[in-house]
């Protein structure tokens, strides 16, 4: 991992007035104040200034910019909320940042069809509430979802706090619209469940990390709005103790909603920022839960809580009602806030490995912190076997930062070890560029960067990561 400070390629005055043209003048931007916050997303370390950002509002107009940009050889990088955790939106070679936000409408909400219909720059929680107001559920609860977009998530393939049950964007992306840097408009999938017809280029394009194609418009299935839904908290001694409670609740025939662990480092920092009254006592906290009718959530929370007393757990707290629930789902969704005022840089990272090897992963994770001498605190989802290692430091400490980024290292390798990912959903952007020949292999490496070639020739987007 490393800082990536790159100047741009610079932009010919030709290329900035026919940006200007196609976009209007007022989106098209090249100052230095105007530019900076493009220059990085929410990875921290990584920075390089692009050229230009360009805002367009209609799919012409992104069409007409990446025509241009392989016409003249110049490197474009999409970006919708700029909440990319793996440094994926960072225009290291220079170039266009080409900006989604403007592209904000919802076109359709299909309670006959159970689809809707969004822009690429509508964001996450828009889209969510928009199918909630026509009592149906876009289950895709990526932790940023106020300010990610629909484009970013289906580029990244976003998971979030559902996975178990529900799967991840993925599992609801039914159809797209991408313009190809070449500046033909395609159209994958549409509204249809079942569709074979050729190469599923819908899914391939879901997680392609703005490297294959732009995303103007995405088709997603909807769902039914689950009656109601409990959340309860188990603590535990060890993660060893949550981890056997885990598997009991799967074995036990139960696929919870949400299945969630912070580690004792997370409790004590949670409980410092948000004062929830968790057990900073505990060596491990499990937040179960389950939507449905009320009848069956209740059913599904005895028979975890059961799980998890048969399991060693110290203590149990169930929520009586929805605001209850939230209340217990604070502890996890304020985990990274909370790590984050420990030091100024927190450096979040998104392993994932098979879901018994969780206890033994995060065993190994502390065992690497410690021989690091590096602050490390562990949350994730426990159900996915979705881990997020957590580890902090001062900016200026050189040292710290060095310290950090050899027990990464070694916990990717870890992860791959047991049979696991070095990105679980974060994606790898230019931050997980380094492992990933170790993860895939020479021979599938090569195949992506053949199949990156077929869509963008002139390999003009994203350059320098994913297929490049
Ligand atoms: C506090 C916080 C919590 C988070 N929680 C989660 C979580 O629970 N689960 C999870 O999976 N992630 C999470 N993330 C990571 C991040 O929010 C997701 O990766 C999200 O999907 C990114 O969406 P975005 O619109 O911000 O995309 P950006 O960050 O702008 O871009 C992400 C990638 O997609 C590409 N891209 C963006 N838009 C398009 C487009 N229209 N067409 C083609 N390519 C495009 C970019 O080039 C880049 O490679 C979290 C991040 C933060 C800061």
């Amino acid at each position: 991992m490393s800082t990536s400070v790159v100047r741009g390629v610079g932009l010919t005055p030709e290329i900035l007035d026919r940006l200007r043209e196609i976009v209007g003048a007022e989106h098209v931007l090249t100052t230095d104040g105007d530019v900076e916050p493009f220059s990085r997303d929410a990875t921290p370390l990584f920075r390089a200034r692009p050229d230009a950002v360009v805002l367009p509002a209609t799919t012409a107009e992104v069409a007409d910019v990446l025509r241009l940009a392989t016409e003249t050889g110049t490197p474009v990088v999409p970006r919708g909320g700029g909440s990319n955790l793996a440094a994926g939106t960072v225009a290291e070679r220079g170039g266009i940042v080409l900006v989604l936000t403007r592209m904000t409408v919802v076109q359709e909400v299909s309670a006959d069809e159970l689809l809707a219909v969004v822009q690429a720059g509508v964001t996450t929680s828009t889209l969510a509430d928009a199918a909630s107001a026509r009592g149906l559920l876009y289950p895709p609860d990526p932790g940023s979802r106020t300010v990610s977009t629909v484009g970013g998530n289906v580029a990244t393939c976003a998971g979030g706090l559902r996975g178990l049950k529900y799967g991840v964007t993925r599992n609801y992306v039914l159809g797209l619209e991408v313009v190809l840097p070449t500046g033909e408009v395609i159209r994958t999938g549409g509204r249809l469940w079942k569709d074979v017809a050729g190469y599923d280029l819908t899914r391939l394009l879901t997680g392609s990390e703005g490297t294959l194609g732009v995303i103007t418009e995405v088709t997603v299935g909807l769902l039914p709005m689950p009656e109601t839904s409990r959340t309860g908290i188990a603590y535990f001694d060890s993660l060893a103790d949550a981890g056997r409670a885990v598997t009991a609740i799967i074995a036990g025939g139960t696929l919870p909603a949400t299945l969630e662990f912070l580690d004792r480092a997370c409790i004590g920092a949670v409980e410092d920022f948000a004062h929830l009254g968790l057990d900073r006592d505990a060596g491990a906290l499990l937040l179960f839960g389950d939507d449905g009718s009320p009848r069956d959530v209740v059913e599904s929370l005895d028979r975890m809580a059961a799980a998890c007393t048969a399991n060693g757990a110290r203590g149990i707290e169930l929520a009586t009602d929805v605001a209850g629930s939230e209340d217990l789902l604070a502890a996890r969704r304020c985990s990274l806030p909370a790590l984050s005022r420990l030091a100024p840089v927190t450096m979040l990272e998104d392993v994932t490995v098979p879901r018994p090897q969780i206890a033994r992963m995060v065993d190994d994770i502390e065992e690497i912190a410690r021989r690091h001498d590096v602050v490390c605190a562990t949350f994730g989802h426990a159900g996915d076997g979705n881990l997020h290692p957590t580890i902090v430091f001062d900016a200026d400490d050189h040292d710290a930062r060095r310290r950090a980024e050899a027990a990464f290292d070694e916990v990717f390798g870890r992860a791959i070890a047991l049979g696991g990912t070095i990105t679980g959903e974060h994606g790898v952007g230019a931050a997980k560029l380094p492992w990933l020949a170790q993860r895939l292999g020479a021979d599938q490496l090569a195949l992506l960067r053949r199949v990156k070639a077929a869509f963008d020739p002139a390999g003009i987007l994203n350059p320098g990561k994913l297929g490049s």
